[in-house]
Formats: structure tokens, sequence, C-alpha cells
């Protein structure tokens, strides 16, 4: 019986982990009009509806896409080969790769691409094994020069976060390049973040119930991190507050910000709706030593991220001075202050273990197998 159950769930593993690809969204903020795909790596099929076009082998190959309302018209080698509601090329290794340019970025991708049209937009679908393109975000987001450890956080992170959040099935991909998503800048070309990605192949961190938790992380906490209801309206489990000393001497530790005193307090009146008069003859002071979630003044309350978003401010963790006719901001960290604290485990990173990290900064979670995940949730 034990045998008959580890070979199910072998066959599932080598099924799963065959299939795990996902569907990025290419040029995503950019929404080009023309994209030009340059012949990089290997030999790709290229196909339409009931059309099959030439073959892309040769080093000066190349295809331009143009959209024309719900149409794409294809120009291969500069001949007009079609015009379609839909064109696809297939890989036929997993080396392979193209160039895609769409006139502001270029850059090489793998994988497959399908290339459509919404409303005169170019859209590219770039599908992609998931651990090439975790490497891909780890480039696009944490950028060099870290250690191996550091890495291989950010590769649970970016995993996770990619299954959690597919916020794109309506317009046919599972996430876009952006910030929206995650920034993907396709293939990475550092051996570090590759054996960061590798080493963790497969791994995500789940709540207790096997969900893939929402992955949220930001520049630096300011010395505690804090739970999302401060920030959203929602409270999410597994990123309770931290008390976080490892990023307190990092760059993005401090900030000032000096508004006119005229304007603090007309903001004021606006958000509670009472008289700037109200303000006028009250102490504006404010202590933030532990984070709260509202600027409290008289008996008159305003969530800081108000503030924050209409001073752009780094942070919500500030304390609040008045000077004269002038507010003096001081300010901690940068970000919503919510789950990983990125510059507090690059610190960490130098002396602990990507396990370490992430169980500090996210709480009542396992690191996990995906297969794992999806052979127990069959249960
Ligand atoms: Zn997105
Ligand atoms: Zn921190």
């Amino acid at each position: 019986m034990k045998k008959i159950i580890l070979i199910q769930f072998l066959l599932l593993v080598a099924l799963y982990s065959e299939a795990r690809e996902l569907r990025i969204g290419l040029f995503y903020a950019n929404s080009p009009k023309r994209v030009t795909m340059n012949y990089n790596v290997g030999r790709y099929t290229f196909f339409s509806e009931n059309k099959s076009y030439k073959t892309l082998s040769n080093k000066t190959d190349k295809i331009v896409f143009i959209a024309e309302g719900d149409k794409v018209t294809a120009y291969y080698n500069n001949k007009t080969i079609g015009t379609n509601t839909w064109f696809r090329l297939e890989k036929n290794s997993e080396q392979n790769s193209l160039t895609l340019t769409d006139g502001k970025t270029t850059r090489p991708y793998q994988g497959n691409f399908v290339v459509y049209s919404i409303k005169g937009k170019i859209k590219i679908v770039n599908e992609i094994a998931i651990d090439k393109y975790v490497e891909g975000v780890i480039k696009g987001e944490a950028g060099y020069g870290y250690e191996l450890e550091y890495y291989k956080v950010q590769a649970v992170i970016s995993r996770t976060y990619a299954l959690h959040h597919q916020k794109h099935k309506y317009e046919g991909f599972d996430l876009c390049d952006h910030t929206h998503c995650q920034v993907y800048k396709g293939i990475n070309d550092r051996s570090n973040i590759s054996d960061a990605v590798n080493q963790t192949a497969e791994e995500v961190l789940v709540d207790s119930s096997l969900n893939y938790i929402n992955t949220l992380f930001h520049s630096n906490c300011g010395g505690n991190t804090v739970t999302t209801d401060f920030v959203w309206s929602k409270r999410l489990p597994c990123m309770e507050r931290v008390k976080d000393t490892f990023c307190l001497n990092s760059s993005q530790a401090k900030w000032k910000k000096t508004v006119s005193k005229s304007s603090w307090i007309s903001f004021l009146a606006a958000e509670t709706k009472k008289p700037t008069s109200y303000f006028s003859d009250k102490k504006l002071n404010f202590e933030q030593t532990e984070r709260k979630e509202f600027y409290s003044v008289g008996n008159q309350n305003v969530r800081l991220v108000n503030i924050r978003q209409k001073y752009r401010l780094k942070s919500t963790y500030f304390s609040v001075y008045e000077i004269g006719n002038q507010i003096v901001l001081i300010g901690r960290g940068y970000g919503h202050g919510v789950g990983l604290c990125q510059e507090g485990g690059i610190v960490m990173s130098k002396t602990h273990s990507y396990r370490d990290i992430l169980y500090f900064y996210y709480q009542d979670v396992s690191i996990m197998n995906i297969s794992k995940v999806e052979y127990y949730r069959l249960f």
C-alpha cells in the first residue's frame, strides 16, 4: 500500500513539475502598437490559426507585429505574411530564446510566445517555466550584489507570490511584467541568482490550510513591521508585527520632511470635516515610538496611510514636530511595512539562513514544495 502511494506521489511530482508554466503579459506598462522579435537561440516554429509559417532559425530572422483593432499583421523579414487574431511561436528546446523590443526596451526572453491585439495594442504572452520566471523577477526586483541566502529568500517569496496572485486571468495570462504584479525582465544572466532559484526549487510559503500566502514585502520597516489592517482594510494572516533591529542602519532607515503648517491644518480639516479653526489652537505634535494606525489631534483621528499618500511620504512611521510655521516630520523606513523587510533581510542574510529570515518575517507558515502542497490538497 505504502509503495502504491509513493508511486502515485512520484507520478504526480513528475506530472506537475513538467507542466508548471506561467503565462506572463510582456510590455504591460507600455502597451505598444508594434513589437519586433529577433532570432536569438534555437529554432522556433511560427504559426497562426490554420497556418504554419517559416521556422525562425537564422541570425538575421525577425518578425514585426503591428496591431490594428483586434487583429495583428505580421511581417517576416520585412515581407507581409498575414493578418490574424493571434500568432504563436513555439520553442523546440528549453534553451531557446528570442530578443523582443517595443522600441523602448529590448530584452531576450525564453519560452513560447503568443501575440494578439486588444484595441490596437499588442499583447504578448510569454509562456515560461516558473523557475525561469522567478530568476527574471529576482533580477528585476532585487538587483545585483547580495548574498546567496538573500536571493533564496527572494526566490521563495517570488515563487509564492506568482502562485498566489494571478490577477490577469480575464486578459488571458497569469501575471504582468510590471510593478502591478512583479517586475519581470526576461532571462537572468547571473549565476548566483540561478543558484538561489535552483537550491530552493519548488519551495513556497504556505499557511496551515496549505494556501500560498500573500508574500508582501517592502524596502525598510524602520524597526517595526506592521499588520495589513494598518495599511489596507483587511487583516491578513501570517504577517504579524515584528521588532526588527537588522534594518536600523540601512540606507532607507531614516527620513525627514517639512511641510507648511497651513497645508497640514487644511488637510486635517478636510479629512475630519472640521473647520481649520479646530486645529489652529491644538498641539499638533505626535510621537510614534511603536507604529500606530492614526495620527491624533484633540479628539480627531486621521489614518496615517492617508497622510502618507497626501504628502508622498516614505512611510507611515513618523513623528510630528510643530516648529514655527512648519511641520517637521521625522520618519523611519520606506514602504508599507508589511511582511519581509528587504533591507533587514539583506543584513540578516550575512549571518542567517534564508529559512531563518522567512520564518522571522512571516508567522505560522511552512516552507513546502509545490508538488507536496498540490498532493496534500487532493485529500
Ligand atoms: Zn499585473
Ligand atoms: Zn526592518
